[in-house]
């Protein structure tokens, strides 16, 4: 059952509505303080690990919510202009940066999703009681993942924020060289967070095409790759559609991308391409900004997407011998 509640914890983190980033601190303090848990854990001790992520990404974007009067983000601004101390930031949060985020952060769409990760005892208690499905995702192979994703999901709601565009001019642009997502304003170039971990979530960590698990972080085996669905040299051979965008990027793990018998230059076969655009409309469910950018480039309808990928693959195959790859997939639990 890990799978589902690996499901609800990244429906959770991506797509989720946001008011303020609370609950991108919650979800990565959890999982980070989840091995000095034991079933539960006190407002004291969640509270420095917490106000710590959100310290954290006030350097990085000082947006932190649509709502520009708050008292608790000022107290970590104050926090970081070494005007209070610990003792005064885990204060604050106790008194008001928890006030909204633990009753609604399992909240998506219209209710709860079905997996609970804590249960809320702090009238009675003082803390928030743990659940075994929650040690069984942050004892899983996938923490790093999901901590990565929240960082992505983070930084690209932060930025879409901060940056207050017009849907219309809110496109998320790839680096291929960085393998790095950022947005290209009028003035300048706001760098977002790796593609990787931007991704990862999309795919249930797992590669695009064959469907074993993959990991965000380090060089192992595991190690996910970009993968240009429709491939790169395309371009180089005169293909005249952008490629290098999100809507083409997918991961792969080591073998498929460029093993024994990896997928390389190829163009996959096409009932990869349905799942493409599964993932794709996966990307669009996520408000703020990669909805935009997807719709920007390939309509706003589902049905107008569909026919857009349709379009590149019967072009496509005009520029390449139509030599559709494939691969094994292994069964996902
Ligand atoms: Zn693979």
């Amino acid at each position: 059952m890990s799978i589902e509640y690996e499901k609800d914890w990244r429906r959770i983190v991506l797509y989720g509505r946001n008011t303020a980033s609370y609950k991108f601190a919650l979800a990565r303090a959890l999982l980070k303080i989840s091995a000095d848990t034991q079933g539960e854990v006190s407002m004291e001790e969640l509270a420095l690990p917490f106000s710590k992520e959100i310290t954290r990404h006030i350097g990085i974007c000082d947006t932190q919510s649509t709502n520009a009067n708050s008292q608790f983000l000022n107290a970590c601004r104050a926090y970081n202009q070494g005007e209070v101390d610990d003792e005064h930031l885990l204060d604050r949060a106790l008194h008001l940066g928890f006030k909204n985020v633990i009753g609604a952060f399992h909240y998506v769409d219209s209710g709860n999703v079905q997996t609970q990760f804590f249960d809320d005892q702090r009238k009675i208690k003082g803390k928030l009681v743990l659940t075994d499905e929650f040690y069984v995702l942050a004892s899983s192979i996938q923490k790093s993942n999901l901590l990565e994703e929240v960082e992505a999901r983070w930084r690209l709601v932060e930025a879409a924020w901060a940056l207050k565009l017009p849907s219309r001019l809110l496109n998320v642009d790839y680096n291929n060289e960085k393998q790095e997502l950022f947005i290209q304003t009028r003035l300048r170039r706001v760098n977002l967070t790796s593609a990787r971990s931007a991704l990862d979530g999309y795919q249930m960590g797992r590669c695009f095409y064959c469907r074993t698990p993959i990991q965000v972080l380090g060089e192992g085996s595991a190690h996910s790759e970009v993968d240009h669905f429709f491939p790169w040299v395309l371009m180089k051979r005169g293909f005249d559609i952008n490629l290098d965008l999100l809507w083409n990027l997918v991961l792969a793990c080591k073998d498929c991308n460029r093993g024994s018998s990896g997928k390389f230059e190829r163009i996959p076969a096409r009932k990869y391409l349905k799942r493409l655009h599964h993932r794709n409309e996966a990307l669009i469910k996520s408000h703020k900004p990669l909805r935009e950018t997807l719709m920007n480039l390939s309509g706003p309808h589902s049905a107008d997407r569909e026919i857009f990928i349709n379009e590149v693959y019967k072009t496509a195959l005009d520029y390449m011998n139509p030599n559709p790859w494939t691969v094994d997939e292994v069964e996902v639990l």
